[in-house]
């Protein structure tokens, strides 16, 4: 690892948004651990195939709803890349549910990797963070905690509201320091997560729905996002802070304005 090579942690890094952040910081040269927790066959191939590219790349299991794991995962991206200096809190969960069907235990779970998760990577990252007087956190959102109207996505929408007030509140406590806190609002992006369960023809419709809410007509892909969190946790977004960045190709279907 060369002096000035940042090593970044992606949370949730093995699918979707999280593998394409993983693959943009590992392509400009970062380190980058991984982070997956219930499947590890898609980190291993990320892995596999960021390092045969010349990266250098681990996979990491951990719930990061969990501290002890937080802390674990940190520990070991440190040992085996070098002290982080990027963290991505990119994995997240959604269950749809409308007051209808609301259930005590999806909004849990969605709290704990939300927001729990959030909080437990950044406490795990600060304490290095601080004493080498730089960092760069970037934690992905939803454009459901400002407003946008899909139904289903209401309780989802309130973790994600969370995870907002969470980054605005860690860039005061770290800024100090060096450390920059900043959040990405993904608008739909077509990953597993947002396919769930549907059929191709479901898909095909969602889709389509989906890309006439935007103004640019299309709906995002993980690269996307990717090139938002590539600048947010870049060195030279040192003088961004506390700020909340929406890509989501011009979302028209608020119910509230941000
Ligand atoms: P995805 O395709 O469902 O992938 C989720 C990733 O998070 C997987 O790598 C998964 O790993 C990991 N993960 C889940 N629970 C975890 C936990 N407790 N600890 C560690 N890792 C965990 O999701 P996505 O669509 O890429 O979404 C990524 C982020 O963007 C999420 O925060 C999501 O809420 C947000 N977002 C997505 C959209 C969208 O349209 N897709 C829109 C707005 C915001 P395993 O498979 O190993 O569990």
């Amino acid at each position: 690892m060369s002096s000035d090579q940042q090593v970044a942690i992606v949370t949730g890094g093995s699918r979707g948004i999280g593998r394409a952040i993983a693959t943009e910081l590992a392509g400009r040269g970062d380190a980058v651990c991984v982070n997956y927790n219930a499947r590890p066959a898609p980190a291993e191939a990320l892995v596999e195939e960021l390092n045969a590219k010349g990266a250098s790349a681990i996979a990491v299991r951990a719930d990061v709803a969990d501290p002890a794991e937080a802390e674990n995962l940190v520990a070991e991206a440190e040992a085996r890349l070098g002290p982080p200096t990027v963290l991505v809190n990119n994995a997240g969960v959604s269950v749809p549910a409308t007051l209808e069907t609301y259930d005590e235990a999806a909004l849990d779970l969605m709290r704990r990797v939300n927001v729990n998760g959030v909080i437990n990577m950044t406490r795990a990252v600060m304490d290095g963070m601080r004493e080498r007087g730089y960092g760069r956190i970037v934690n992905v959102a939803s454009n459901a905690a400002i407003g946008t109207a899909l139904p289903g996505t209401t309780f989802y929408a309130a973790t994600k509201a969370e995870a907002l007030i969470l980054t605005k509140r860690f860039a005061m406590e770290l800024g100090r320091a060096g450390v920059t806190v900043n959040a990405v609002c993904p608008g739909w992006i077509v990953t597993d997560m947002t396919r769930g369960t549907m059929t191709e023809a479901e898909f095909a419709e969602r889709v389509s729905g989906m890309r006439d809410r935007t103004m640019v007509g299309r709906v995002g892909a993980p690269a996307d996002i990717a090139a938002a969190v590539a600048f947010l946790s870049s060195p030279a977004a040192g003088f961004t802070t506390a700020q909340v960045l929406t890509v989501d190709g011009g979302r028209l279907d608020y119910i509230g304005h941000a």
